[in-house]
Protein backbone atom coordinates (compact mmCIF):
# COMPACT_ATOMS: atom_id res chain seq x y z
CA UNK A 1 0.00 0.00 0.00
CA UNK A 2 1.37 3.64 -0.78
CA UNK A 3 3.91 4.46 -2.71
CA UNK A 4 6.62 7.08 -0.48
CA UNK A 5 7.06 7.79 3.20
CA UNK A 6 7.84 11.53 4.12
CA UNK A 7 11.23 12.84 5.91
CA UNK A 8 11.04 16.05 7.45
CA UNK A 9 14.42 18.06 8.67
CA UNK A 10 14.20 19.93 12.32
CA UNK A 11 18.48 19.76 12.18
CA UNK A 12 20.66 18.88 9.37
CA UNK A 13 18.90 20.20 6.50
CA UNK A 14 20.00 19.38 3.00
CA UNK A 15 20.43 22.37 0.72
CA UNK A 16 19.75 22.82 -3.06
CA UNK A 17 22.23 23.09 -5.80
CA UNK A 18 21.77 26.63 -5.16
CA UNK A 19 22.14 26.42 -1.36
CA UNK A 20 18.32 26.84 -0.16
CA UNK A 21 16.74 24.32 2.11
CA UNK A 22 14.26 22.78 0.17
CA UNK A 23 11.03 21.07 1.94
CA UNK A 24 8.54 18.27 1.15
CA UNK A 25 11.51 15.39 0.91
CA UNK A 26 10.46 11.97 0.03
CA UNK A 27 11.92 8.59 0.43
CA UNK A 28 10.92 4.79 -1.07
CA UNK A 29 13.33 3.03 1.10
CA UNK A 30 11.48 2.72 4.04
CA UNK A 31 8.11 1.25 4.37
CA UNK A 32 6.48 2.96 1.76
CA UNK A 33 3.35 3.59 3.52
CA UNK A 34 3.06 7.40 3.61
CA UNK A 35 4.73 7.66 7.12
CA UNK A 36 6.22 10.54 7.92
CA UNK A 37 10.13 10.42 9.38
CA UNK A 38 12.01 13.17 10.95
CA UNK A 39 15.11 14.28 11.75
CA UNK A 40 16.52 16.27 15.02
CA UNK A 41 19.16 17.08 16.11
CA UNK A 42 21.36 14.08 13.61
CA UNK A 43 18.27 11.74 15.50
CA UNK A 44 15.71 9.49 13.34
CA UNK A 45 12.08 9.75 14.40
CA UNK A 46 9.55 7.40 12.63
CA UNK A 47 6.90 5.72 11.77
CA UNK A 48 4.13 7.48 11.92
CA UNK A 49 0.74 6.87 10.29
CA UNK A 50 -0.81 10.42 9.46
CA UNK A 51 -4.02 9.17 11.18
CA UNK A 52 -2.31 7.42 14.55
CA UNK A 53 -1.53 9.16 17.66
CA UNK A 54 -3.28 12.81 17.32
CA UNK A 55 -4.24 14.57 19.78
CA UNK A 56 -6.61 17.56 19.91
CA UNK A 57 -6.24 19.92 22.98
CA UNK A 58 -8.42 22.61 23.41
CA UNK A 59 -5.88 25.69 24.12
CA UNK A 60 -7.90 28.83 24.42
CA UNK A 61 -11.43 30.12 24.53
CA UNK A 62 -13.60 32.84 24.49
CA UNK A 63 -16.64 34.52 22.87
CA UNK A 64 -15.68 34.06 19.38
CA UNK A 65 -14.56 30.31 19.44
CA UNK A 66 -12.14 27.88 20.63
CA UNK A 67 -8.08 27.56 19.83
CA UNK A 68 -7.00 23.80 19.15
CA UNK A 69 -3.87 22.71 19.10
CA UNK A 70 -2.66 19.00 17.41
CA UNK A 71 -0.29 16.92 18.96
CA UNK A 72 1.27 13.54 17.94
CA UNK A 73 4.74 11.43 19.40
CA UNK A 74 7.01 9.88 17.54
CA UNK A 75 9.18 6.95 17.93
CA UNK A 76 12.94 7.10 18.55
CA UNK A 77 13.68 5.00 15.39
CA UNK A 78 16.80 2.30 15.69
CA UNK A 79 17.36 2.20 12.22
CA UNK A 80 20.82 1.22 10.58
CA UNK A 81 21.33 1.71 6.81
CA UNK A 82 21.11 3.94 4.14
CA UNK A 83 18.66 6.12 2.78
CA UNK A 84 17.60 8.36 -0.79
CA UNK A 85 15.74 11.15 0.11
CA UNK A 86 14.64 13.31 -2.83
CA UNK A 87 12.49 16.54 -3.37
CA UNK A 88 12.03 19.60 -6.05
CA UNK A 89 13.77 22.78 -4.92
CA UNK A 90 10.81 24.92 -4.79
CA UNK A 91 12.92 28.23 -3.56
CA UNK A 92 14.69 27.98 -6.63
CA UNK A 93 12.87 30.08 -10.03
CA UNK A 94 11.79 27.44 -11.67
CA UNK A 95 12.91 27.08 -15.29
CA UNK A 96 10.00 27.43 -18.30
CA UNK A 97 10.07 25.45 -21.07
CA UNK A 98 7.65 26.20 -23.90
CA UNK A 99 5.85 23.57 -26.22
CA UNK A 100 3.96 21.38 -23.16
CA UNK A 101 0.31 22.70 -23.27
CA UNK A 102 0.20 22.46 -19.18
CA UNK A 103 -1.59 25.46 -18.88
CA UNK A 104 -2.76 28.13 -21.65
CA UNK A 105 -0.07 30.00 -22.68
CA UNK A 106 1.78 26.10 -23.28
CA UNK A 107 4.65 26.92 -20.49
CA UNK A 108 5.83 24.60 -18.46
CA UNK A 109 7.41 25.11 -15.22
CA UNK A 110 10.43 23.16 -14.06
CA UNK A 111 11.74 22.91 -10.42
CA UNK A 112 15.72 21.36 -9.17
CA UNK A 113 15.87 17.62 -8.64
CA UNK A 114 17.12 17.37 -5.32
CA UNK A 115 18.52 14.66 -3.88
CA UNK A 116 20.75 12.86 -0.65
CA UNK A 117 21.89 9.98 0.55
CA UNK A 118 21.65 9.62 4.38
CA UNK A 119 23.55 7.19 6.51
CA UNK A 120 22.26 6.20 9.74
CA UNK A 121 23.88 3.81 12.31
CA UNK A 122 21.45 3.08 15.04
CA UNK A 123 18.81 6.05 14.62
CA UNK A 124 21.90 8.25 14.39
CA UNK A 125 22.50 10.22 11.18
CA UNK A 126 26.25 9.93 10.14
CA UNK A 127 26.57 11.00 6.82
CA UNK A 128 24.59 12.92 4.47
CA UNK A 129 25.39 13.38 1.00
CA UNK A 130 24.27 14.64 -2.08
CA UNK A 131 23.62 12.26 -4.83
CA UNK A 132 22.10 14.54 -7.55
CA UNK A 133 21.59 18.51 -6.98
CA UNK A 134 20.20 20.11 -10.11
CA UNK A 135 20.66 23.90 -10.68
CA UNK A 136 18.66 26.03 -12.91
CA UNK A 137 21.90 25.86 -15.49
CA UNK A 138 22.24 22.02 -15.28
CA UNK A 139 18.17 22.14 -15.70
CA UNK A 140 18.36 24.50 -18.92
CA UNK A 141 21.27 22.23 -20.38
CA UNK A 142 19.37 18.98 -19.77
CA UNK A 143 16.45 20.08 -20.81
CA UNK A 144 17.99 21.41 -24.05
CA UNK A 145 19.39 18.42 -24.76
CA UNK A 146 15.96 16.28 -24.10
CA UNK A 147 14.89 18.70 -27.13
CA UNK A 148 12.74 20.98 -25.32
CA UNK A 149 13.12 24.83 -25.92
CA UNK A 150 13.69 26.44 -22.61
CA UNK A 151 12.57 30.06 -22.43
CA UNK A 152 14.60 32.78 -21.61
CA UNK A 153 14.15 34.23 -18.27
CA UNK A 154 13.27 37.90 -19.34
CA UNK A 155 10.62 36.48 -22.08
CA UNK A 156 7.83 38.67 -21.61
CA UNK A 157 5.28 35.31 -20.66
CA UNK A 158 7.91 34.31 -18.56
CA UNK A 159 8.46 37.12 -17.10
CA UNK A 160 4.46 36.90 -16.25
CA UNK A 161 4.59 33.75 -14.87
CA UNK A 162 7.38 34.26 -12.85
CA UNK A 163 5.58 37.28 -10.95
CA UNK A 164 2.89 34.94 -10.55
CA UNK A 165 4.71 32.24 -8.68
CA UNK A 166 6.85 34.83 -6.37
CA UNK A 167 3.10 36.17 -5.37
CA UNK A 168 2.40 32.33 -4.32
CA UNK A 169 5.04 31.28 -2.54
CA UNK A 170 3.63 34.73 -0.07
ZN1 LIG B 1 16.85 26.00 -4.51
Amino acid sequence: MGMYDSVKFFSDKPKCGAGHEPEGWQTKDLKNDMATYYVVDGRFYGHLRSEDDWQEKIVEVDQSGIVLSLTHRSKAEVFTGSILVYTHCKKCQPVFTDGQAVWNDGLAPHEPWVEYELTFADGVLVKSEPVKLETRESMREDLTKHGLRVMPDDDRVVQKRIQQWREGKR
